[in-house]
């Protein structure tokens, strides 16, 4: 306590983001998460933006898994896993992942930033190169530095450019080249080209990394992701996802592929071997949580339902979106004090929603974020879009006024 200026430094630094707007307070809830919540001081605010996709966060028949897991594992292990903290819960949970996204077999972390953190370092050294997409999610742009591989960035999203990187891997003489894109970009609800990018590595002889944190449950035919969505299941080497937001959302991530590297994995990832075993309850709970998305589409038919919905009405008001299919719906404000005087408004009239400016998006596309769940009702909606239109109208924002 003896380095006054190390606190005051830390102070004035806080005190900067403050004054530039750029500090991110927490909001308090009260209640179960779910498509209505209460916050601490008793109102009752309509939910937009969790990343509660098929509704199980708050859901009934998930605390009830949870708590049935609870009751047969226990709380937890109190170690990693290969001393003494896998039970069968965990070996059934990557199995039935395994089915669930066609793959051989599938490792549990304690989150997806560990999954994306302890993935590239045991598979990819100096002789190797990764060829990320520029919006990659932070989590795998740190395993990527904790990695010896040469790194390749390509714009987002951009096929002309992958290529170009694949190229100048390739002339560079590397051994192995991994391509690695989320499967959805969270800011925009952009898709990647999954069908394109299999194309490319099976050109150039690449390797392909999809991270399904905002896909696994919902996108696809049967809720499998992107790679579903995009017709290649099977064609993807390495899936790696979370349990924190639609399976579920308590927390937890995983890593799933080819045996022989899930093998590798268990012997070398750190964030596996120092890090303790995901709670038994939460493995007991997304197996149910598998099991009820495997047996009916029906959750993840109504969110697609409410997107539909959603998406055409608010450009009916005179908003404008970013097009897509997606249950993340930017609704473009452009300016920084637009968007936050816009979610400040919309919290006064009950709704919850997050509003993203530079240097989260690019300069003058700040913007509202909204996120559909199959747990909202038409009736929800209904009353979130006449607050859309309503502070559209206070503000002067709408085209057509
Ligand atoms: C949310 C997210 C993660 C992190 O997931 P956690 O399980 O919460 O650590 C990783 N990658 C992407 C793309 C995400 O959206």
């Amino acid at each position: 306590m003896s380095d006054q200026a190390f606190y005051s430094g830390l102070q004035s630094k806080l005190e900067t983001l403050r004054t530039e707007g750029l500090f991110k307070p927490e909001r308090v809830i009260a209640s179960r998460q779910g498509s209505e919540v209460v916050s601490q001081d008793g109102r009752t605010l309509i939910n937009m933006c969790a990343n509660n996709y098929l509704g199980l966060s708050g859901d009934r028949e998930t605390s009830d898994a949870a708590a049935a897991a609870l009751e047969q594992y226990g709380y937890g292990l109190s170690s990693v896993r290969f001393i003494c903290g896998t039970q069968t819960v965990h070996k059934e949970l990557e199995q039935k992942l395994s089915e669930f996204l066609g793959t051989e077999d599938t490792i549990l972390y304690a989150a997806a930033f560990d999954a994306n953190g302890g993935v590239f370092e045991p598979l990819f050294d100096e002789n190797d190169a990764i060829i990320s997409d520029a919006l990659n999610h932070a989590s795998i742009i740190d395993g990527v530095r904790l990695c010896k591989a040469a790194r390749y960035r390509y714009a987002n999203n951009d096929m002309a450019d992958l290529e170009k990187q694949l190229i100048a891997a390739t002339e560079a003489g590397k051994r192995h080249k991994i391509i690695v894109t989320d499967g959805v970009f969270s800011m925009d609800g952009t898709i990647a080209q999954l069908d394109k990018i299999v194309e490319l590595a099976e050109k150039y002889g690449a390797l392909t990394m999809i991270d399904e944190s905002h896909a696994s449950g919902f996108m696809g035919k049967t809720g499998r992701g992107t790679h579903e969505h995009c017709g290649v299941i099977g064609k993807i080497d390495i899936i790696t996802g979370t349990l924190g937001k639609a399976l579920g959302g308590a927390m937890g991530g995983f890593t799933s592929g080819r045996k022989e590297v899930i093998e590798t994995l268990r012997q070398k990832s750190r964030p596996y071997l120092f890090s303790n075993t995901l709670a038994p309850m939460i493995a007991g709970a997304s197996l149910a949580v598998l099991e009820r998305i495997s047996k009916s589409t029906a959750l993840r038919d109504r969110l697609h339902e409410n997107t539909a919905y959603f998406r055409k009405e608010i450009e009916r008001i005179g908003f404008t979106i970013k097009p897509g299919t997606h249950p993340v719906v930017p609704v473009m404000l452009f300016e920084a004090p637009v968007a936050q005087k816009f979610a400040a408004r919309m919290f006064e009239l009950g709704v919850l929603l997050s509003g993203f400016f530079y240097p989260v998006v690019p300069m003058g596309q700040a913007r509202v974020r909204v996120q559909l769940s199959a747990a909202h009702t038409r009736e929800q909606l209904d009353t979130v879009l006449q607050a859309f239109e309503q502070a559209g109208k206070e503000l002067g924002i709408l085209k057509n006024q």
